[in-house]
């Protein structure tokens, strides 16, 4: 079982001077007088019992976090400021340290940055999930040093995640989409061992639709990776399914931009030269909804089609919809998919919407992250 230290582990914290990994990784919009603010402050609200709880313990708490990719230079758009003020009015009395990622040290995991960091540091905590499997300064660096601990959102997503690759109720069944077979060829292969059925949408369908023998027309395809697809398919041996149904986009349309023209037309598996399929069609979402709805435990990554664009979203919705009324155990992983949720107003109805999209997928592939690896192993 992936576990790792959690703050009660860290014991009396009393006067101890405590840094806190977390993501305020939000997203800024410049307002109408050209200062930079904050468009969703929920990662920094996210944050808050982790934060709570240190404070209360007695500790003093300085949190630090990246902003954006300032690849390791001062960019002054990219400063903590606007975090600090939010921060400030929600949980009064927290350092935020400046951007980590102004400083070269941050993703080169330099000792020199690792030493600055833990200067007068006597305990460290991480909450920060989407960025655990990154061997990052702040992510692997502190706890080579000093005590260290699990926040409480990094907790849960080690609990869920975890817990996905190790005990399961049946039938468990995974959903994947998204853009492209390649990115998550391992996360594939990892839930093949474990789910009774993977469902496929979203752009990877295709290449898997490419290895039937089916024409795709102007759809995304993977060409380099038809023959894994076909092997897949083979080994998978029926559990992986497919879309029989799509929606797709003729010669001249423009995703995002219903008035460039171009017709969209429910159509099978075969789509004519120049049409693209942008995302499952009607008769596919409620097939992938039925098997949803026999799961008692689901995981999703990867919208099913490019929900952005609202004549391409019913499938993505469809599928939502099923999981938010199932009763099964429901798990998102993934930013769009993540945003899709949100955006449809469905998050209350799931059972965990992970923080981390390439760190939720690493970890049910490889079952551990560096970061978690890290503080497994932290000086005591
Ligand atoms: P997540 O962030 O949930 O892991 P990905 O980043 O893998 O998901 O993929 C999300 C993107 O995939 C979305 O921007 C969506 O528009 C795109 N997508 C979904 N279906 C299709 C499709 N049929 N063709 C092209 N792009 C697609
Ligand atoms: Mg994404």
């Amino acid at each position: 079982m992936t576990s790792v230290p959690t703050l009660e582990d860290l014991g009396d914290l009393t006067g101890k001077r405590v840094l806190c990994r977390v993501d305020f990784n939000v997203p800024l919009r410049t307002s109408a007088d050209g200062t930079r603010e904050i468009a969703d402050d929920l990662r920094i609200r996210a944050a808050l019992p982790t934060l709570r709880y240190l404070q209360q313990a007695g500790a003093t708490v300085v949190a630090c976090s990246h902003l954006g990719r300032p690849k390791g230079q001062v960019v002054a758009e990219l400063n903590m400021d606007p975090v600090r003020a939010r921060l400030e009015e929600l949980l009064p009395g927290i350092e935020v340290l400046d951007n980590l990622r102004f400083n070269p040290g941050e993703t080169g995991n330099d000792p020199a940055f690792v030493a600055e960091l833990i200067g007068g540091i006597d305990a460290y905590v991480n909450d920060a999930f989407g960025a655990s499997h990154r061997s990052h300064a702040s992510i692997v660096g502190p706890p080579q040093h000093v005590p260290s601990a699990a926040g409480r959102l990094l907790e849960k997503e080690v609990e869920v995640l975890g817990g996905m690759r190790e005990r399961t109720k049946k039938p468990f069944i995974a959903v994947l989409g998204g853009s492209k077979v390649s990115d998550k060829l391992g996360v594939i292969e990892a839930l093949l061992k474990r789910c009774d059925k993977l469902i496929v949408g979203g752009g990877m369908c295709f290449t898997f639709l490419a290895a039937q023998g089916n024409q795709v027309g102007a759809s995304l395809l993977e060409e380099d990776m038809i023959d894994t697809c076909r092997d897949l398919l083979e080994r998978a041996d029926g559990r992986i399914i497919v879309p029989h149904d799509l929606t797709a986009m003729g010669p001249g349309g423009k995703i995002g931009d219903p008035s460039a023209g171009g017709e969209v037309r429910q159509a099978g598996t075969s789509l004519p030269e120049g049409w693209m399929g942008l995302d499952i069609g009607p008769g596919t979402a409620a097939e992938f909804s039925d098997h949803i709805l026999d799961a008692r435990t689901v995981f999703w990554n990867g919208p099913m089609g490019v929900f952005e664009d609202p004549r391409f979203a019913a499938g993505t919705r469809t599928v939502a919809q099923a999981m938010a009324d199932s009763r099964a155990f429901t798990v998102v992983g993934g930013g769009d998919s993540a945003a899709a949720v949100a955006e449809f107003g469905m998050a209350a109805d799931f059972d965990h919407i992970s923080t981390g999209g390439g760190a939720s997928l690493e970890l049910l592939e490889e079952g551990d992250l560096p970061g978690l690896e890290a503080l497994r192993n932290s000086a005591h």
